[in-house]
């Protein structure tokens, strides 16, 4: 029998069995005779999910990924032509093989937003996904602990359909989550440890248990400042700051990626032993461990060590630290994403208001996802975790949602807050980022622009503005930014509305259409 097209959430906890779930929608599809594609964010694409997937089904799935040499890619694209492979575990670029008979697409961890392709062609592997699955009449499962706002509205409207997966699976337990006021907590200017994580983190380690930090910020120190004249060591080709790594002796752009060996003495005013680290990153944070738990050897993973040769070292610390044969770990995001730790039982999120600073309209639903994923690491053998949040606003909503185990409050209330802006996905958010080497005539372009800009009836532009990131790789930046409702057929209005101008050759338009980054 041949399936129809639908999609369904797939949403449970970590450890729930949503795995097991769409396994079993896999087997039927292999079982009529066609091929599945299983989308995840590349990281997630680890030894242990690919034996997982062999202990279910006998053998590996063919595996997409950014590191394949070209004559394996040659291969699989052809085995996916011809049908032999009859499982694809890839990356979001898999969705573009030349599938034989796909039957079944899963998008595992859908909220992700690594499934948002940023460069070159801009589009959301999730959506793309969407098309595809209903383009060829078959199903599509879209699994998470924590469903995008698109996904859940599309689910309240019933057009996606669910399963929900409460419980944990053979009976673990959910992590228990508390909140540190970091105000009332008082630490000295160079440390982040509060005395409540450290105690927890030397009892959890003197049982034998294994710790994670969690702190999303590479490298030593996000600023360097001058204590001599004030200067900050700032990208001579962005408005951004240099970030220190230590272990390199450099300082970094995380923007364009400039790096210089690090000054011994302040460029503006000549002063030797005057630059200081302000801030922490992982390098910085296993220092302070190392002081407080001299016998414990943290080990870090950021994908950026010198150590780290690429994604597959990155899976091999991983991959030991799931062994047990690290006692503490050090992370940023990269370790957030579904790993199995069996003797993980303390995460200690060191900063957890990073993520809501800056003009993100996402910034929230965002910070709720990552911590919630980070989250669920603890816990998920035979013991119980607990995870501690440092916060200098525990009375956020995020906050709020995460220590009550309760998100259905912060959902409902950012829902309301987006379709009362009209913002996505109730409305249509579009960014044009004009850029170029002059800033007047960037500026005046961008003023023209807007000057012509479409509105009227459930459409209005904002700007042009500095971009938040007003200079990147030496160029200036400017931005408008476009509102629509959905009835606005937007594309063509973009088209009529830029038809009437002539784009100067310096200059560069970059159109994002939902935009997911607002630098
Ligand atoms: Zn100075
Ligand atoms: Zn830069």
């Amino acid at each position: 029998a041949e399936a129809a097209f639908s999609v369904t959430l797939l949403e449970g906890v970590t450890g729930s069995g949503k795995t097991e779930v769409y396994f079993d929608a896999i087997a039927e599809t292999l079982r009529r005779g066609q091929q599945a594609l299983i989308l995840l964010p590349e990281i997630a694409l680890t030894v242990q999910f690919l034996s997982r997937f062999e202990a279910r089904f006998g053998c590996q799935p063919a595996a997409w990924h950014s590191e394949l040499s070209p004559p394996r890619r040659q291969h699989i694209w052809r085995a996916v032509a011809e049908g032999e492979v009859r499982v694809l575990v890839g990356a979001r670029s898999a969705l573009f093989l030349p599938f034989a008979e796909l039957g079944l697409i899963v998008v595992d961890e859908e909220h992700d937003p690594a499934f948002k392709q940023e460069e070159g062609v801009i589009y959301h592997a999730r959506d793309m996904a969407v098309v595809r699955a209903s383009l060829g009449e078959f199903p599509i499962v879209l699994a998470s602990a924590t469903p995008s706002l698109e996904t859940r509205v599309n689910v309240e409207s019933g057009r996606y359909r669910t399963i929900s997966l409460s419980r944990r699976h053979g009976g673990a337990q959910l992590p228990t989550i508390e909140a540190v006021d970091m105000r009332a907590a008082a630490l000295p200017a160079d440390r982040w440890l509060s005395p409540r994580l450290v105690t927890a983190m030397r009892d959890s380690l003197a049982r034998g248990e294994q710790v994670l930090l969690f702190l999303n910020r590479r490298g030593y120190a996000p600023l360097t400042l001058c204590r001599a004249c004030g200067h900050r060591l700032a990208c001579p080709q962005c408005s951004a700051w240099l970030v220190e790594h230590r272990f390199q002796g450099r300082v970094q752009c995380h923007h364009c990626g400039f790096e210089t060996a690090k000054p011994e003495s302040c460029p503006a005013c000549g002063e030797e032993d005057r630059l200081v680290p302000c801030g922490p990153g992982v390098e910085r944070l296993a220092e302070e461990v190392a002081l407080l738990l001299p016998d414990i050897t943290p080990a870090i993973l950021s994908g950026d060590n010198p150590r780290e040769r690429g994604l597959s070292s990155v899976r091999d610390t991983i991959d030991a630290f799931g062994r047990g044969e690290i006692p503490l770990l050090i992370g940023t995001q990269i370790i957030a994403k579904g790993h199995h730790f069996p003797g993980l039982t303390l995460v200690g999120v060191v900063d957890a208001d990073l993520g809501l600073a800056g003009g993100d309209l996402r910034a929230a639903e965002r910070t709720y996802q990552l911590l919630h994923q980070v989250s669920g690491r603890a816990g998920r053998g035979n013991q119980a975790g607990h995870v501690i949040l440092q916060s200098y606003m525990p009375e956020h909503p995020v906050m709020q949602a995460l220590v009550s185990g309760d998100s259905e409050q912060f959902l409902t209330a950012e829902t309301a807050a987006r379709r009362a802006r009209r913002l996505p996905p109730f409305g249509r958010l579009v960014a044009l980022i004009l850029s170029g080497p002059d800033l007047e005539q960037l500026r005046q372009f961008a003023t023209t622009l807007a000057r012509t800009a479409p509105h009227g009836d459930g459409i209005s532009v904002l700007g042009p503005a500095p971009a938040p990131l007003a200079l990147l790789r030496g160029r200036h930046r400017y931005r408008l930014l476009l509102m629509a409702d959905r009835r606005q057929d937007i594309q063509q209005t973009i088209r009529h509305w830029l038809a009437r101008h002539k784009v100067p050759n310096a200059v560069r338009l970059h159109i994002d259409v939902d935009p997911y980054s607002f630098l």
